[in-house]
This record gives structure tokens, C-alpha cells and sequence, in this order.
């Protein structure tokens, strides 16, 4: 079970980015204003994660990194009306059989709180010899996750990674995409051992200057907004895309189905096939889209990453989301 374990966990997580998403997504569902995240060699020596969100009790710590523990779902009926992907309770106990994984929590109700540290799944002493159990210490409330050396356990993978510079871009990328989307929160991320944050978002910013310190003004400035629904596809969509006096070499699409940062190619070409006429010279958009589509809706199994997803009435949704893309480039002076 060890090994089929690993594997799994090996195959939802393959980068540091992806169980910096995962904790990113836990942080912003458990309520936090306030994230903020250190990275040491691009996130394979370290990734911690500071929030001030709801905490964890100390009666939930014992079970935490077993896989379908979540706090997410309590009956049945709840997979087909969840509002979020996480309802698998996968993310926590797959890292831990791939990483050392140390948490440290406090309720509000709570007068301490409390840390644990997790392998392969179970509570691990914090020493050889000392007892598996949280240990009461002094924190403020919300959670800190951390992942030190991830990968320890699977040196193939672990040496796949030449470049600790390229992982951290990723990180950045992901983090920047979530502070964009997650109105109401503030960021900071940071590299270890240097002083200053490489991004940071106060939690009152708007969504344009978030764009604006991410992507810089040339982006911010040409935002045109979007919204479309339909009650028959079960969808609402809403976003900001750069109008057609901006171009760039490559598009850049920032896609959150119910609040999760998702690939899906089929939205992509159809928004790139959009901007072709208005566009002329193959240059190509900035697209931040925010697709709410009922749950029951969404398939999220595609594949165990949850990366590229697909959803019913994909071609009708899709189709009303360039049509307004359309009617708002056509409507913009240029
Ligand atoms: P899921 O998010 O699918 O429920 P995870 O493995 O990501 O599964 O997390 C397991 C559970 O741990 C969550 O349901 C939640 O109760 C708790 N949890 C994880 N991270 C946090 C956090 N930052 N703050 C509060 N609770 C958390
Ligand atoms: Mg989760």
C-alpha cells in the first residue's frame, strides 16, 4: 500500500506548483484574508504557507492526512450541490507521502494551538523516540502548512528538476493567478533568504490593480469587462479581457471553474479563434474568465490532476462566452 500510495500521490502532484495550489485552495476555502507563502529552492527544499483563516481543530488533527478526510462534504447529497472541487480530501494526504509535512493550527475558540507532523499518511513524532501526537505552542489563529523536501522519497522524480528558478516562476504564475481571483484576500510571496516579497496584494486591492501589479498597466489599462449566463447551460460567466489595441506574442488565459485555477484548451482556441478578426496580425489576448457552472455539471475526474476539465454543454458555453467577447470588442473604439 506504501508504494501504490506514493505513486498516486506522485501523480496528482508532480511539481512543487501543484501542492502549492492545493494548499493555496485550503487556505482561501478555510475563510483566510491573508496568505502568505515562502519558497526555498523553488519550492523542493520548502513550501510554507501562512494563513488566518479558520484553523483546524485539535480533535481533526490525528485523522487529517488520511485520504478522503474533508471537512468539505458531510452527507452524500452535498457531491452533487459542492461548490468547490475539493471534495476529495486528497490534497494533504497525498503530500504527505511524498514530503515532510508539519502542520501548525489554531481555532479561534481554541486557547493554543496546535502542530503536528504527518508521514505517509499518519501523525509522526516530531523526534525519534517521541510521541505521535500534536503538541500545544504558541501561534496565532488560522494555519501554517509546511512541505519540507518534497520528493525526498522518489529521487527520479526529485532529479527531473534541473532548474529550482524555473519551479519558482510556476509558483509565482499560480500565485499571481489565485490573488487575481480571490477578491477580499491579500498575498505575499516570497523567496527565502531574500527581503523582499516577490508579490504582494493587499487584501482590499481590486481586481484591476491586482492585474495591474501583476501584469502591468499595458494589460490593466485595455480591460474591457465580461459577463454572460444562461439558465439552460446552468452557467454565469465573468471576467476582463484586453481589447483589441493590445496584443501580445502568446495568450495569457486565467481560468477559474468555481473558483479553481483549470486548463481547458476547448476555451482557449475558441477565445483565440475570437480575437483572430480583431487581431489581425496574430497577436493574441489577456484573458481573465471566471466560469461558475453548476456542479453536477463539471467533470472533474478527467484526470486525477483536475488540470484540464470538461463540462456538459461545453460548445454552448462556450459559444456565448465569445459572443460577448465579441459584441465588447466590436463596441470598443480602437
Ligand atoms: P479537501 O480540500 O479536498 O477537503 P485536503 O486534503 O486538501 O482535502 O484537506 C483536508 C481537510 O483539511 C480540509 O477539508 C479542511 O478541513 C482541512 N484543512 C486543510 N487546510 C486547511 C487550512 N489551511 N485551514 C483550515 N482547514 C484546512
Ligand atoms: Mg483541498
Amino acid at each position: 500500500p506504501g508504494v501504490v500510495n506514493k505513486i498516486a500521490a506522485g501523480e496528482i502532484i508532480v511539481a512543487p506548483v501543484h501542492a502549492l495550489k492545493e494548499l493555496i485552495e485550503n487556505a482561501v476555502d478555510a475563510g483566510s484574508t491573508s496568505l502568505e507563502i515562502l519558497v526555498k529552492e523553488g519550492g523542493l527544499k520548502l513550501l510554507q504557507i501562512t494563513d488566518n483563516g479558520c484553523g483546524i481543530q485539535r480533535d481533526d488533527l490525528s485523522l487529517l492526512c488520511e485520504r478522503h478526510t474533508t471537512s468539505k462534504i458531510t452527507t452524500f447529497e452535498d457531491l452533487t450541490s459542492i461548490s468547490t472541487y475539493g471534495f476529495r480530501g486528497e490534497a494533504l494526504a497525498s503530500i504527505s507521502h511524498i514530503a515532510h509535512l508539519t502542520v501548525t493550527t489554531k481555532t479561534k475558540d481554541s486557547s493554543v494551538a496546535w502542530r503536528a507532523h504527518y508521514l505517509d499518511g499518519e501523525l509522526a513524532p516530531p523526534k525519534p523516540g517521541q510521541p505521535a501526537e500534536p503538541r500545544a505552542v504558541a501561534g496565532r489563529p488560522g494555519t501554517q502548512i509546511t512541505v519540507e523536501d518534497l520528493f525526498y522519497n522518489v529521487p527520479a522524480r526529485r532529479r527531473a528538476f534541473r532548474s529550482p528558478a524555473d519551479e519558482f516562476n510556476k509558483i509565482i504564475d499560480m500565485v499571481g493567478r489565485y490573488a487575481i481571483h480571490s477578491k477580499g484576500v491579500g498575498f505575499t510571496c516570497k523567496k527565502a533568504g531574500e527581503s523582499s516579497n516577490s508579490l504582494a496584494i493587499q487584501a482590499q486591492a481590486t481586481v484591476n490593480d491586482r492585474i495591474r501589479q501583476i501584469y502591468g498597466s499595458s494589460v490593466a489599462n485595455e480591460l474591457i469587462d465580461l459577463h454572460s449566463s444562461d439558465d439552460r447551460w446552468g452557467f454565469k460567466a465573468d471576467g476582463l479581457v484586453t481589447n483589441a489595441n493590445f496584443n501580445i506574442k502568446k495568450t495569457t488565459l486565467l481560468l477559474f471553474i468555481n473558483h479553481r485555477s483549470v486548463e481547458s484548451s476547448v476555451i482557449k482556441k475558441a477565445i483565440e479563434q475570437t480575437y483572430l478578426s480583431y487581431l489581425p496580425k496574430g497577436g493574441h489576448p489577456f484573458v481573465y474568465l471566471s466560469l461558475e457552472i453548476d456542479p453536477a455539471r463539471v467533470d472533474v475526474n478527467v484526470h486525477p490532476t483536475k488540470r484540464e476539465v470538461h463540462f456538459l454543454n461545453e460548445d454552448e458555453i462556450v459559444e456565448a462566452i465569445c459572443k460577448d467577447i465579441e459584441t465588447k470588442l466590436a463596441a470598443v473604439d480602437t
